[in-house]
């Protein structure tokens, strides 16, 4: 069995969208995880038309996702910080600082498509921050910085259900050490900006963490628990993200850059973090 999940920004999720589908589908009845925002029901396998209706209902601002029925409650998150956890992407951040936003900006977004080599991107942009006084980190993080909506209450529910909570980054732990504290992840994984006395040297350290250690992160953090990567639901929006995306039980692209959205099995582009939730078969009354 699975479950047809439509998802909806607050009060825009039509239950006569939700009713019409699910005759459309011949599912079962459908259940309420959250008023005009959050539904699902019932099906024994996929749809044969379902990429076509879930094209048609995106243009519509509704998320359609279908998700195997069984072990839905997931036992680790593991998320990518940057667009994803917090609504920046920090080195961009640093580098308008730096006053070299324009050129750094372009790097990364071509990266995050996939169109560059990962290390060679993260080099070149690193570079570019050289002589930066390390005091711009902590006011970047004070000032520029800023939540992703719905990733406290994400984190607090999975937590308050047992599960354990991961952030990796390709980006710099000297961002996700702060922004896991601030919400709460078990552990952080990132690379390192290197310094020089009291500002940084415009170098990273070695190995760079890229695709590859995000998903080793997935398979080392789920062995040490005793759980498998089928009880870990994997959150991100970059290339690099991809790869942690379609090994986890569960992987979901938010509000990804449209060559990850088209290749992730789980997308969510009008729903916030606590989608990860309702994907998860939490109704809104269970959010601590
Ligand atoms: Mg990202």
């Amino acid at each position: 069995m699975y479950a047809i999940s439509l998802l909806a920004a607050p009060g825009r999720l039509d239950p006569a969208l939700v009713t019409s589908l699910q005759t459309a589908f011949g599912a079962g009845s459908a259940q309420w995880l959250a008023p005009d925002e959050a539904a699902e029901f019932p099906v024994v396998s996929t749809p044969s038309n379902f990429e076509e209706v879930r094209v048609q209902i995106a243009q519509m601002g509704v998320d359609l996702n279908i998700v195997p029925a069984t072990n839905r409650k997931k036992r680790l998150l593991i998320a990518d910080m940057d667009s994803t956890m917090i609504g920046q992407e920090c080195i961009d951040e640093l580098a308008d600082e730096a006053g070299v936003g324009a050129r750094v900006a372009d790097i990364t977004a071509r990266a995050m498509n996939g169109e560059l080599d990962f290390e060679a991107a993260i080099d070149e942009r690193v570079g570019l921050l050289k002589g930066l006084p390390l005091a711009v980190i902590k006011s970047v993080l004070e000032t520029r910085i800023t939540l992703a909506p719905g990733g406290e209450t994400l984190l607090k529910t999975m937590k308050a259900n047992g599960a354990y909570a991961a952030l990796v980054s390709g980006g710099f732990v000297q961002f996700t050490s702060a922004i896991a504290a601030r919400l709460g992840f078990d552990e952080n994984r990132a690379n390192t900006l290197l310094e020089d006395g009291d500002t940084l040297s415009g170098k990273v350290q070695r190995p760079i963490l890229g695709q590859e250690a995000k998903v080793e992160a997935l398979n080392d953090i789920t062995a040490r628990l005793n759980i498998t990567t089928e009880d870990a639901i994997a959150v991100g929006d970059g290339a690099n993200d991809l790869a942690m995306i379609h090994r986890a039980g569960m992987g979901v692209a938010l509000h990804a850059k449209p060559t990850v959205a088209a290749a992730a099995p789980i997308k969510v582009n009008h729903g916030d973090l606590t989608s990860l939730l309702f994907l998860q078969g939490y109704a809104k009354t269970d959010f601590v």
